[in-house]
Formats: structure tokens, sequence, C-alpha cells
């Protein structure tokens, strides 16, 4: 029986059971159940502003936008980011003409606040940290410096949902905090994403951003009184990047599960440090922040001779993952190249070992022992 890396589990006849009541009322688009999604996600998170979108991609480059628009960025100026990330999250920074650039990551694989104050130029106008596998890693002194060098925070919470810092939701002290509900997070959708901003006026301008501009959207036109509802105006070029009511149904379900789901993907992961607690020096587990209670989006090791270790465990059945390569091992990013030795490093030994709900302990036994395996040999 082969263990893949991630495998979604939806409770399917809940989620049939929402998407039935948008194909009965006739209502698969935007509203509906997009707003009764935002509705729950924000009494889940606690903050006070949150706009569904089709992905976080979309989520992330509105971010880079809005802040870009309201605080008068310039062409050229620069956001420090993390190298060590999914594609998407420095892709929306160039989307806009701005430069990403690039600091180091610590231990916990997240942003080095010590490294990040580093590289503050006169044209640094915002830091975009990663929450590495659900993890805050040095989430708190990064907020600090941005507040001490006037710098404006985007939070890049794909991996983060259900995260809690001290027990709480963050990102409250973050401009613009954006999730992802992909098919493989820990929000399952198909496809969907969240932008919560903190000001509501930037909340406001998303809502147009996300339709193209257009200043109303059909739902509230759809049941409002008159004979006018068919008139708006258009005040921006905006985009296509709402999310509908069908991914928001799935993504309703979801949140009734998102805590207990996060439960056990934290029993696998004790389990899996339980296995590897006597492994040896050369494999380390990445460390989880202390006062944060992940997610638990992945579980990471980091392997020498990593490719080796992951062509026995394919042998063996075990689908891991890496995330992630080095984005300056890319074409697009390689000009970048060499200034992040750490995450340079990491991006040749890390490996995200399967994490998911059909699981077993059986499982994490297989999966170790191919490691001690691997280790003996070495
Ligand atoms: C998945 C992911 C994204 C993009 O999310 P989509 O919803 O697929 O657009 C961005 N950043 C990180 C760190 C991710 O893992």
């Amino acid at each position: 029986m082969n263990i893949p890396l991630f495998v979604p589990t939806y409770r399917v006849d809940e989620c049939l059971a929402e998407i039935r009541d948008c194909l009965e009322k006739g209502w698969t688009g935007l509203g509906y159940k997009t707003i009764e999604f935002e509705e729950r996600w924000k009494e889940y998170t606690g903050f006070q502003h949150a706009h569904f979108l089709h992905s976080a991609t979309a989520g992330l480059s509105l971010a880079v936008e809005v802040l870009k628009m309201t605080k008068g960025w310039k062409k050229g100026d620069e956001i420090i980011t993390t190298p060590l990330t999914f594609v998407s999250t420095n892709h929306t920074i160039r989307y806009h003409a701005l430069k990403p650039v690039f600091a180091d990551v610590d231990h916990y694989l997240c942003l080095d606040p010590d490294d990040m104050v580093k590289r503050i130029t006169p044209k640094t106008r915002a830091v975009l940290f990663v929450g590495m596998s659900g993890n805050t890693g040095q989430y708190e002194r990064v907020v600090e410096l941005c507040k001490q060098h006037g710098l404006a925070l985007i939070l890049d919470a794909a991996h983060m949902a259900g995260t809690r810092l001290h027990g709480c939701i963050p990102g409250k002290e973050a401009d613009a905090v954006v999730y992802s509900f992909q098919a493989v997070k820990n929000l399952p959708t198909a496809d969907g994403g969240m932008v919560c901003f903190h000001e509501a006026a930037q909340d406001h301008l998303v809502r147009k951003l996300s339709w193209l501009g257009i200043n109303k959207d059909t739902y509230t036109r759809t049941n409002a009184e008159g004979q006018y509802r068919w008139l708006y105006d258009v005040e921006h070029v905006g985009y296509k990047y709402h999310g509908n009511s069908i991914m928001a149904a799935i993504g309703l379900v979801q949140l009734r599960y998102l805590d207990q789901d996060n439960a056990y993907r934290k029993q696998l992961c004790t389990w899996y440090e339980q296995a590897l607690a006597d492994v040896g020096p050369a494999i380390s587990v990445i460390p989880v922040a202390p006062d944060c209670d992940s997610s638990r989006h992945l579980f990471m090791i980091s392997a020498p001779a990593r490719n080796e270790l992951l062509a026995l465990l394919n042998e063996n059945g075990i689908f891991p993952g890496v995330h992630y390569r080095i984005n300056t091992a890319y074409r697009m990013y390689r000009h970048a190249r060499g200034q992040c030795p750490i995450a340079e490093s990491m991006s040749d030994r890390i490996i995200s070992l399967p994490l998911h709900l059909r699981m077993t302990y059986a499982d994490i036994q297989t999966i170790t022992n191919v490691i001690k395996q691997y280790v003996n040999n070495l």
C-alpha cells in the first residue's frame, strides 16, 4: 500500500448538502455562501474583515496591490521576503512591479528577523512573512521590527489555517493575512483563498478589485429595491478573482472540522517525533516555535544525501515532498542566488513526510523504519 504525501479528506454528504443548497437556489456564484463563509471565517479567526477569493495567489496579489495603492508605493520599491516558499508568494510581488528582496530563514524555516533587518533599504516598504508548515517562527519579532521601521506586513498564511500563537489566531498585527483553501491545504476546498485586511477601507477596496473594479456585487444588486438595481460604476481596472458559492459551500463544512482535523495532524506529528527521537543526529526534525500551536500542515525533516533518502522512501511506496526548493534555483529568480546560505543548504536537505488524515500509527512506523534503515546504512 502506497503512502502519498497528501490525501484531502472531505465530509462528502455534508459537502453535497451545502452544494445542493446552491444548486436548488440557483446561486453558485459570488454572494450567498461566499458571504456566509466570510462571516464564519471572521468568527473563527477574530479578524474584522475577510474576503473570499479563488486562491491565495489572488489574495497575496491583491494584498500587495491594495497596500501599494493606499500607501503610495512606487515601481521598484522593495518587499523583503523568503526564498524558501511556493513561488506564488514571490510572483505576487513581481506582478506589481515591486522587487522581492530575499532574506534568509532561521531554524524554523521562517524569515529570520536578524537577517531581515540587514536587508532594509530606503526603498523597503513591506515584509512578507510565510508561516512555513503552519509554524509562526519568530513572527512576533518580525512584527516588532516592522513597527520600528515603519514597514507594512503581509502574512502568507497559506499553511496556517488553524494555527494559534499564545492561544490566539495570529495576524491581528499584520496589514493583511492571506489563507489558502487549495485542494491539499489544511482546509481543502478545490481552490480558494481568503484575504483579511486590518483596515476597513482596504477591505472595501479589495472587494471592488476582486470583481473587475465594480462597486457593487451582483447579490446586493439583486436584493436591492427599485428599478436601478442594474446600475453600477466601474472604479478600477480590477480582476475576476472572487470566490464562488460552490467552493464556499465546501469551505463551510471543512471549517467545522478544521480544529478536529488539525488535532489529528498534531497526533501524527507526535508519533513521528517519538519514532524519530532515537534516530541519531543525521536526521533532524524542523521544530515548532514555543507557544505556537501549529496547524501542522507539513511534517518536515532535514537529512543528508536527501535525494537518496527520497529514492529509498519511493522504493518502499512512500511518497514525500520537498517544500520548497529555494526560489533562486528557478530561472525567474536566479539573479538573486547566493544571498541566503541557510535557505540554500536547507533547500537540499528538507523532506516533507506524508501527513494527512487517513494515515495511521502503523503508517508512521512504516515510514520511520525506512528512515532508520537509511540512517544505519549511512
Ligand atoms: C499554496 C500556497 C500558496 C498559494 O495558494 P493558492 O491558493 O494555491 O493560490 C501561497 N503560498 C504558500 C506558502 C503556499 O503553500
